[in-house]
């Protein structure tokens, strides 16, 4: 691949409300093997893969951010790990954190492909990565999943512990669906020495026969019924996200609360996310987006139009979103898909 150097940062991005922009998230696929209920209709359009950016072009963006002084990379999608050589591109993040540029490679993803891709992962220099899974049950697992298969996953997580990646897990709570398997879920995390993180469920994209707030298990009553059992020790700690982490005492254990439906957790935001066909989605609460597609394409010698262009779009970053559930009414709904920005 014929790849851009990470050149000196020049100055670095901030947005109209004094937040520096250090942390990108790169949709790389819009496609899945899974369709989870909450995330995805049963008989998804996918984008025409000719709109796609190559993994050249994913390179060359995701180098003028890091340039711009992006510290932190997260390669997430639909499924990052069925994109197509996706291997490339990550060898060709790793020369960022060679360079010191980079402090941070890594990925969110279902697991099913982690017994193929853990260790080439932790070679590159990924070091943690994150791991969807609501349910510890199969043929639970296959529900919410529709097309996943339970033992998959668990033998593609067994296999980034053996190739030596952190792993988080993350877990959407969904009310009526795995509110039983709180203390299941914590022990079995526990066990594997694995951090734990719940995560509200937001309304993005048309479900087909879903209900959102059928599906919503506010955060507040699942952590009131740990504190019931546990002692949860606040800690201080924040990646200028959503997330809220506590630690219990008995268990030595990180738990984190991701709530963007009922805290205002955007005066600390400092992240930005790009989809596979090179859309900017400056908040991921609002449906303003800016089109570095164009730039890249149209001007592909030249670095600066590509950094005018973020720059331009950085200036653009609002103070925060609108999703509400409360009163019956969902306020703030997003016609696209989580897996269309990525989580
Ligand atoms: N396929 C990968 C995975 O599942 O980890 C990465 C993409 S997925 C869109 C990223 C995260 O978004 C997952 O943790 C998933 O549970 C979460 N997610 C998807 N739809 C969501 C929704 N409507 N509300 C809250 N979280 C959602
Ligand atoms: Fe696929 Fe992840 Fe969405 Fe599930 S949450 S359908 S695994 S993108």
């Amino acid at each position: 691949m014929n790849a851009p150097l990470a050149m000196p940062v020049a100055a670095p991005l901030v947005d109209p409300f004094r937040r520096s922009v250090s942390y990108l998230r790169v949709s790389v696929t819009d496609r899945c093997d899974f369709r989870c209920s909450y995330c995805m209709a049963e008989n998804m359009t996918f984008l025409p893969k000719k709109d796609l950016l190559t993994l050249e072009e994913l390179d060359i963006l995701s180098s003028a951010f890091i340039r711009l002084g992006v510290q932190k990379l997260r390669i997430t999608g639909g499924e990052p790990l069925v994109r197509r050589g996706i291997m490339t591109y990550f060898e060709a993040m790793a020369r960022h954190l060679d360079s010191g540029a980079l402090d941070e490679l890594t990925l969110t993803t279902n697991a099913s492909q982690l017994t193929r891709f853990a260790a080439p992962l932790a070679e590159v220099g990924v070091r943690r990565i994150n791991v969807s899974l609501d349910t510890l049950q199969p043929e639970k697992f296959a529900r919410i999943t529709r097309w996943g298969r339970f033992d998959q996953v668990q033998r593609g997580i067994d296999a980034a512990l053996a190739a030596g990646l952190r792993v988080k897990i993350n877990t959407v709570a969904l009310k009526g669906f795995n509110e039983d398997e709180l203390f299941d879920l914590t022990a079995w995390c526990a066990a594997r020495d694995m951090d734990l993180t719940f995560i509200e469920v937001m309304p993005m994209g048309d479900l087909g026969a879903e209900d959102r707030r059928d599906q919503y298990w506010p955060l507040k009553d699942l952590r009131a019924r740990l504190a019931g059992r546990f002692t949860l020790i606040d800690l201080d700690e924040s990646s200028g996200g959503p997330a809220r982490y506590v630690r219990l005492q008995e268990t030595g254990q990180k738990i984190g609360f991701i709530t963007p439906l009922t805290h205002n957790f955007c005066e600390s935001c400092n992240r930005v996310r790009l989809t596979c066909t090179g859309e900017l989605f400056m908040c991921l609460g609002q449906e303003d987006c800016a089109d570095l597609r164009a730039p890249l394409r149209n001007a592909p010698g030249d670095p600066e139009a590509l950094e005018s262009a973020i720059r331009a779009a950085i200036a653009r970053k609002p103070k925060g979103h609108d999703f509400d559930y409360s009163r019956q009414e969902i306020a703030g709904e997003m016609s696209r898909h989580m897996s269309h920005t990525g989580g």
